[in-house]
């Protein structure tokens, strides 16, 4: 399979927080020829470990941002709740597809009152999320609650992900679809090489939620130290002068000193920026201080854990479509596997 395909493969899958079955088990069929040894923990934690001694972790998240079943109307209109941060004005008119408890899948739509009943006022304002509702095409309550869709159940905004044109490629779910197929690949890449220490990759659950399964699984596999691989803010779009994009698209792998979770130790950004230069891949820096990541729950865990963060930019991330660069993506696989060939240099 090809970069792309596997990269639609993950991106297509559906894997809404705390609903992250489907992606783990795509997953788990892609990463099995690398590893050792594959568990899942209570909380849904995939994590894969090759190799023995010290533990070198690399952490991507598998959940993305959704939606979960918050009251089905008698007249079989769906009211939802968001998973994670979603930018309320970008939700009328989309599709969505929705997991039922038997775990098919049923499409349904995000729908907008027309515009031709609206006052002038109205149609300037964004609809609160509570006040949006999902149309299936069903009746009653009862016809919505017969396929199988509870209060509870997950859905997503689903595009399929596709190329544009020139190495840009859309897909739903980059963030962070795009650190799991970085793990899955450094994996894949150093398959035969003996590396000098259990490298252990934790395909996290629930990171949109507040970094739940890195925290739980950081504890269980006890690492010295660990790289989480993101899909970040690409925001090098009109409007936005450069002092406020955190990426930038064609810069290569970003390079996390600071985020909201975390403030990255000098020595693992000067590690990372020594792999880099090395290896010739063009890096960025993300700015300073948007967002959080898995990082930033592992370094806190047991006595404290020197923990790095490398990124794709990724633009229009929460909101139904993101845009990324492959060459990006192929930059930062290279900048992890780089990464792993040298990593005993941290656990001196
Ligand atoms: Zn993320």
């Amino acid at each position: 399979m090809e970069l792309l395909e596997r990269l639609k493969a993950l991106s297509d899958a559906f894997g809404v927080a705390g609903h992250e079955d489907e992606v783990r088990e795509l997953i788990r069929g892609m990463a099995s020829p690398y590893v050792d040894s594959i568990e899942v923990d209570p909380l849904g934690n995939l994590i894969c470990s090759r190799g023995e001694g010290p533990t070198v972790m690399l952490d991507a998240h598998m959940d993305e941002v959704g939606f979960l079943v918050r009251w089905i109307e008698k007249d079989g209109f769906i009211r939802i709740t968001p998973v994670g941060g979603w930018d309320e004005r970008l939700l009328l008119g989309h599709r969505v597809v929705i997991r039922a408890r038997n775990g098919k899948k049923v499409k349904g739509i995000i729908g907008a009152t027309p515009p031709h009943i609206l006052s002038q006022e109205e149609r300037k304002k964004a609809v609160p999320l509570e006040d949006l509702f999902v149309d299936v095409g069903a009746k009653s309550r009862e016809e919505v609650e017969e396929m199988g869709i509870a209060i509870g159940s997950p859905l997503t905004i689903h595009y399929p992900c596709e190329p544009l044109r020139g190495g840009y490629v859309t897909g739903k779910a980059f963030d962070d679809r795009v650190g799991c197929l970085g793990a899955l690949e450094a994996l894949r890449i150093t398959a035969e090489e003996e590396l000098p220490y259990k490298l252990v990759v934790n395909f996290a659950t629930g990171e949109e939620l507040g970094l739940r399964g890195a925290k739980a699984a950081a504890y269980r596999i006890n690492p010295r130290v660990a790289l989480a691989i993101e899909g970040t803010i690409g925001a090098d779009v009109p409007g936005i002068p450069e002092a406020k994009q955190p990426t930038r698209l064609g810069a290569g792998p970003a390079i996390t000193v600071a985020d909201r979770s975390i403030v990255v130790r000098p020595k693992m950004v000067e590690f990372l920026e020594a792999v880099a230069r090395e290896e010739g891949i063009p890096f960025q820096y993300k700015l300073p201080t948007y967002g959080g990541t898995d990082a930033g729950a592992i370094h806190l865990e047991r006595g404290g854990i020197l923990a790095g963060v490398v990124s794709v930019p990724c633009r229009y991330i929460h909101s139904p479509v993101s845009l990324l660069y492959l060459p990006d993506l192929e930059a930062t696989v290279k900048l992890v596997v780089g990464f792993l060939r040298r990593a005993e240099g941290l656990l001196r």
